[in-house]
């Protein structure tokens, strides 16, 4: 990304999270590693992962759509997967998180002490 892309330049990504890479560039700290992982990653690779900065995260990281969270296959979350040995995500990897959402809207619409077998 470009050093103005930095919130020390008048961008939004974090400046300390990032180191130069030529001279007008920088990138995320971590990614130019033999073994690249981001500085901003929280994760346990095929448990969890977060992106700790996703609200002001580069545009490069907002291209990369994870596989069906719009409705399609995006081949470089899945060849990015494949490189930490997990499958590529499926359509249907998304509809628990769906009915999570939908469960706990059901809670939070009932009554305090109200509770209700969800269907
Ligand atoms: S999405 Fe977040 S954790 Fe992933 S590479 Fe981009 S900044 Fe780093």
């Amino acid at each position: 990304m470009h050093w103005m892309d930095t919130d020390a330049s008048g961008g939004v990504v974090p400046q300390t999270l990032t180191e130069a890479f030529g001279p007008h560039q920088v990138v995320m700290r971590g990614t130019w590693e033999s073994r690249p992982r981001c500085i901003a990653l929280d994760a346990e690779i095929g448990t969890f992962s977060r992106c700790t900065i996703h609200a002001v995260r580069p545009q490069a990281c907002r291209d990369v759509q994870a596989s069906w969270e719009s409705g399609e296959a995006s081949p470089q979350c899945d060849r990015a997967r494949a490189a930490h040995g997990l499958p590529a995500l499926r359509a249907s990897d998304w509809i628990p998180a769906i009915a999570m959402v939908l469960v706990d809207a059901h809670a939070a619409a009932l009554p305090a002490g109200d509770a209700a077998p969800v269907p």
